[in-house]
């Protein structure tokens, strides 16, 4: 028995969950929200119990400090001595890791290394790490890859047209991200589709940052997200896929370097970008309520990105058996569900229970009828599991 904690340290997130392994057992788990604001959201969930508050949770290194904080107030371990490894989610493996690995100084330094391949995450991760390092120097640290489900795919889905020396050279290509929750998603998805042979799934991880993925026999063949987490659908602050030239006339516009306007595309665009509102998609419902027509606007553009996306895996994968919905807004925001069904059902022929649907936040569920032509469920993600399991894995072996 070891009890392992699984880090998944996101853009303006971090979640964490402490298991007893190998039951699996989650012992609490939670999430400090709104990274990078002065309300701060910390809440944990222990033995039946839960504490929310609202404080200001400038860093990932604050996140830390809270969580660290809760776990010996609350009772829910003595000491931090009790842990024996801890996990971390990495958004960018490159072409270092197609699994997952200890990490060592040469992990962490090529994790540094791939920083411009992330920019929002992989230092984050690292922020998270160090943090977890000090406090717990002696345990077992692993990296679990959000890059390694997406090494499957052909060169024709991950090749950008570009010189092909520039690919080769660089290793400039779509490594795609989010893979631990797609492949977890993909797992869970089978149990909603008995004697099919070679199931088809697109999975539509729909947070603040979101991708979404064609997976076929249980292996990646596409995904949006592209060299960086910056390209697909549109997220909370990322533009998602632009035409190329959009940067070159828009530094001309503006006089702004490609940094400043890089910078400008990861964390101002998006749904703050186009709404001027907020980068939370609870914001931006509550502006299309008031009639906010650049609100409007987010939303309609939001929803078509991402039907585009289901459309055109459709096509790849020549077919679909199961559309999946799942992460913050894909899990909790019912209105966004049904509107991206509209959106794709006269193509499609999806059609969901409209009641159920909308009652539903967080919750597994088949949302299809039996009429749909495409099954459609609602299933929350749970990177930390897959984390904690290969965590626990390199733990065996040391
Ligand atoms: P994630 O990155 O998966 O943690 O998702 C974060 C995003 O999910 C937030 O920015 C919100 O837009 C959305 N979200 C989280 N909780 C809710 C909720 N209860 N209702 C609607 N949207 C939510």
């Amino acid at each position: 028995m070891a009890k392992v904690m699984a880090v998944n340290a996101g853009s303006s997130s971090l979640k964490f969950k402490l298991y007893e392994m190998p039951e699996e057992k989650v012992l609490c788990s939670g999430i400090a929200e709104r990274i990078g604001h002065e309300d701060g959201i910390f809440g944990i969930k222990w033995a039946g119990q839960q504490d929310k508050k609202v404080v200001p949770i400038l860093d990932h290194a604050e996140a830390v400090r809270l969580l660290v904080e809760a776990l010996i107030e609350k009772g829910i371990i003595k000491s931090m001595d009790e842990i024996s490894a801890v996990g971390h989610r990495i958004v960018q493996g490159g072409k270092y890791f197609s699994k997952s690995e200890l990490f060592t100084k040469d992990t962490e330094d090529k994790i540094e290394s791939l920083i411009p391949l992330a920019p929002l995450h992989n230092k984050a991760h690292l922020v998270g790490f160090r943090a977890f390092k000090k406090i717990l120097p002696d345990v077992t640290s692993v990296a679990v890859f959000d890059t390694a489900f997406h090494q499957t795919m052909e060169p024709e889905d991950y090749v950008f047209p570009i010189p092909y020396e520039y690919t080769e050279k660089y290793d400039c290509r779509r490594y795609g991200a989010h893979g631990t929750s797609h492949k977890y998603l993909s797992e869970m998805g089978l149990k909603y589709l008995p004697g099919v042979e070679h199931p088809r799934i697109i999975s539509c991880h729909i947070g603040s940052g979101a991708s979404i993925t064609a997976i076929k026999d249980g292996a990646c063949v596409a995904t949006s997200m592209g060299l960086t987490p910056l390209g697909g659908i549109m997220m909370g602050t990322r533009t998602g896929d632009l035409d190329p030239s959009v940067m070159n006339y828009l530094c001309k516009c503006t006089g702004k370097s490609v940094e400043e306007m890089y910078q400008i595309f990861n964390k101002e665009s998006g749904l703050l970008g186009v709404s001027g509102v907020s980068n939370d998609s609870r914001d931006v419902s509550q502006a299309v309520k008031e009639g906010n027509p650049r609100a409007i606007l987010t939303d309609k553009l939001f929803v078509r990105r991402i039907a585009d996306f289901i459309g055109q895996y459709f096509v790849r994968l020549g077919g679909a058996d199961l559309i999946i919905f799942s992460a913050g807004i894909g899990e909790n925001a019912p209105e966004y569900r049904q509107k991206i069904i509209d959106e794709i059902a006269p193509a499609l022929g999806v059609e969901i229970d409209e009641e159920l649907n909308a009652s539903l936040r967080g919750k597994e569920a088949l949302l299809s009828t039996p009429n749909s032509k495409i099954k459609v469920a609602l299933i929350p993600t749970d990177e930390e599991v897959m984390i904690a399991r290969d965590t626990y894995a390199y733990y065996l072996k040391k």
